[in-house]
């Protein structure tokens, strides 16, 4: 089955017609130089612990966790399907509320070989914590019996660079609404080094705002300002039809009133940069951009569209190009993009019980050690059941640093 699966919203036909702004609106592009806008609803800088407190807290008085307010893991429902054996997506495709998600921290074809029960001691995690409303604990012990947690199975074999890629989703079923309520409300579990596990819902609603990483020497050195570059990033998209019409049609089709002019000035007002810095390959550091913006539809091929568009020109601001896409290592942890895994939140967390950030890089030089002992038989010719499209169509972001998503 497709990924894509999601019914297409109805949208004006396509206008043959390249739109352009009209003469009078040409003159009026703004400045570009107004501080980002809805920010609030950007998802990466969001928190756990939103919306209503949960009625019911964990019961367990054997267990410990690490309590505290952490940052929102934001994975596409893409994503968290995406490396699932044919099976569990079909599964979970058919009824996603009826399934969590579970992310280990610091997870991946390494941590699993190294840590074959882990789904097991999640699905104990889970039973321990005995998060029970007052009829659920009546019934007995037995009202967490119904809870599974499934080994993560991968649809394809992976070849000796993609020990990290993904973030290998653990389903989970079976969990009370008290329980998933209060497991969606959390979040993040932290008990030890070999289990902290973050859960998640199989939402398709949830867009990441990552857009791609901007770099060059400019920005490295630091002679050009974020403010500069953004504005530069946003008057180059207004001169592209292709991006007028994209941001013209879809939020036109969510029905927000006006011109292709004031669409195109809504759809960027959000876009930020953040500037990364991380240690590069030759092991000196370099600060990159990280240009985000709120997606302006839920339909992921044409949000893959848009992406493109925006990743494919070449920004230049006086004397100094830019370039987009520049690769780098997300975080080992949380898989987040957006932060190396020096600078993952999670590990500073005070009171955290899980893998510490060296845990992490050890982990990972451990697993490229043993991989290269383990060569042969994960050079297996590559099944690619269920995954539809041309890699290099597909986003950057997580998991597509090598072409993959
Ligand atoms: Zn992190």
């Amino acid at each position: 089955m497709a990924d894509n699966d999601r019914p297409k919203r109805p949208l004006p036909k396509f206008s043959k017609r390249v739109l352009e702004p009209e003469d009078d609106e040409r003159q009026a592009w703004p400045s570009f130089l107004e501080a980002p806008e809805g920010q609030e609803r950007n998802p990466h800088l969001q928190k756990t612990r939103r919306g209503p407190t949960p009625t019911v807290a964990p019961r367990g008085d054997k267990i410990t966790y690490t309590e505290g307010e952490f940052d929102r893991i934001v994975i596409s429902y893409y994503d968290l399907l995406g490396n699932l054996s044919p099976n569990a997506k079909a599964a979970v495709q058919a009824d996603p509320e009826k399934y969590l998600a579970i992310l280990l921290h610091g997870g991946g074809r390494a941590f699993l070989l190294t840590h074959p029960l882990a789904a097991k001691t999640v699905q104990q995690n889970i039973i321990d914590l005995q998060i029970a409303s007052v009829s659920d604990a009546e019934a007995g012990p037995e009202f967490m019996s119904a809870v599974r947690v499934h080994f993560p199975e991968a649809c394809f074999n992976h070849d000796s660079r993609e020990w990290y890629d993904k973030p290998w989703t653990i389903p989970a079923e079976g969990v009370t609404d008290a329980a998933r309520h209060f497991l969606l409300w959390q979040q993040t579990f932290a008990f030890s080094k070999d289990s902290a596990w973050h859960v998640v819902p199989f939402d398709r609603d949830l867009m990441p705002w990552l857009i791609t990483t901007v770099s060059g020497s400019a920005i490295d050195d630091g002679s050009l300002s974020k403010t500069e570059l953004l504005r530069r990033i946003k008057c180059m998209l207004v001169e592209d039809s292709m991006f007028l019409n994209m941001c013209d049609r879809h939020l036109a089709a969510q029905g927000v009133a006006g011109s292709v002019r004031s669409r195109t000035i809504k759809a960027l007002s959000t876009f930020n940069l953040t500037p990364v810095e991380f240690t590069n390959t030759r092991a000196n550091r370099e600060t990159v951009m990280v240009l985000t913006g709120e997606p302006i539809t839920h339909d992921k091929d044409d949000h893959f569209a848009w992406l493109r568009l925006i990743r494919s020109k070449n920004y230049t601001v006086g004397f100094d190009t830019v370039v987009t896409g520049r690769r780098w290592d997300p975080c080992a942890g949380c898989k987040s993009e957006l932060h190396p895994v020096d600078e993952c939140s999670f590990a500073k967390t005070f009171g955290w019980f899980g893998p510490s950030a060296d845990d992490m890089k050890h982990m990972v030089v451990t697993a490229k050690s043993s991989m290269r002992k383990d060569d042969a038989p994960t050079k297996k010719p590559q099944q690619r059941t269920g995954r539809g499209g041309n890699p290099s169509d597909r986003p950057q972001g997580r998991g597509a640093r090598r072409g993959k998503a």
